[in-house]
């Protein structure tokens, strides 16, 4: 008799140990796809993939993605995940910061080619800078200090972005660039030095909340379910062109401390530190692309995502 093709696609996700990666690789999972996952545990944990021991269905490899990538095995889909991502980290990390988002993306991008897979690159907000178009639009090309203590992660990732256009025109691969912005939800490291950990943290321990400068820069912070959901649209569609995920519900950092401390029902006082170098003033996606092509928008809104998420640091705190 003669064999049918299994209808079951298989998933690479690079930075499967991460904050995002591992959530991605869950929704992969739950949607029937099998899944390798790799990561060099530089920034990503591995309790975050701990509950996926024993799943036939997820394999994974230990491996620095700016190594060579051999899979003896066929690949649909590639999800290029691998990198630090918040600023504390690629302030440690800076030369691994642009190597993953250099070197890793050529990699995985090598990979996708080889196997005739679909290719995506998690890209970010940083690549607008210190943004002078308000809210961002996928056209905005953004105001980013290539010397500055975010230069080596804003260049990464623009640099990732034109290497994953380059593979697109010059060998046709099939590829996906999606701009995400501030993101939270359980999984991300209580010391990752980004603000949702940063404020819960201090607040459940009634500590002081450390507000950077006067706290009137502005962010949107989008809950990893939503994010995610838009991100698998953005693969499965056929738009090659980047496309801003996030949710366009603007804050200040002064409002989102009072509401942290009230969320948690905190004792904790705000105190102010002094403001790091090249810190966004304003951060707000616009996001009418994800709406009308991926027909995406975010659902949770911040107090019930913020709920899960103090769950979640009440247990690591
Ligand atoms: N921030 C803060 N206190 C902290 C950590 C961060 O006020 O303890 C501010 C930071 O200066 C920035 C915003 O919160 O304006 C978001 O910072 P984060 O590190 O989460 O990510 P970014 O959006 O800057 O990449």
């Amino acid at each position: 008799m003669a064999k049918t093709k299994s209808p079951q696609p298989t998933s690479v996700v690079t930075g499967a140990a991460g904050f995002l990666g591992s959530h991605l690789t869950d929704l992969l999972l739950s949607r029937g796809h099998r899944v390798i996952g790799i990561d060099n545990f530089v920034t990503g944990s591995v309790d975050n993939i701990a509950h996926l021991g024993g799943n036939r269905n997820f394999k994974f490899i230990q491996q620095d993605v700016t190594e060579f990538i051999f899979l003896d095995e066929p690949v649909n889909y590639v999800w290029h995940f691998a990198s630090p991502a918040s600023p504390i980290d690629y302030l440690e990390l800076p030369i691994q910061t642009l190597k993953v988002g250099s070197l890793g993306t050529h990699k995985a991008l090598g990979l996708a080619k080889n196997k005739g897979a679909r290719f995506l690159i998690a890209s970010t907000s940083e690549i607008y800078g210190d943004p002078l178009i308000h809210p961002q639009v996928e056209e905005y090309w953004g105001n980013v200090n290539t010397i500055g203590p975010r230069g080596c992660y804003d260049e990464a990732k623009r640099f990732a972005e034109a290497m994953t256009m380059a593979y697109h025109r010059e060998h046709k691969v099939e590829t996906r660039i999606v701009r995400i912005f501030n993101t939270y939800g359980p999984r991300m490291r209580l010391k990752d030095g980004r603000v949702v950990p940063a404020f819960v943290s201090q607040a459940i321990k009634n500590k002081p909340v450390t507000v950077f400068g006067n706290g009137s820069q502005t962010r949107s912070f989008c809950y990893v379910s939503d994010l995610i959901e838009g991100i698998y649209r953005l693969m499965m569609s056929d738009y090659d062109l980047p496309v801003n995920i996030g949710n366009p519900t603007e804050m200040t950092m002064l409002q989102f401390a009072e509401e942290i401390i009230r969320s948690t029902g905190s004792k904790s006082k705000i105190v102010f530190k002094p403001l790091p170098q090249d810190d966004p003033k304003q951060r707000k996606p616009n996001i009418t692309k994800a709406k009308s092509i991926l027909k995406w928008e975010p659902k949770v809104a911040l107090a019930e995502g913020l709920k899960d998420t103090i769950a979640y640091f009440r247990t690591k705190v």
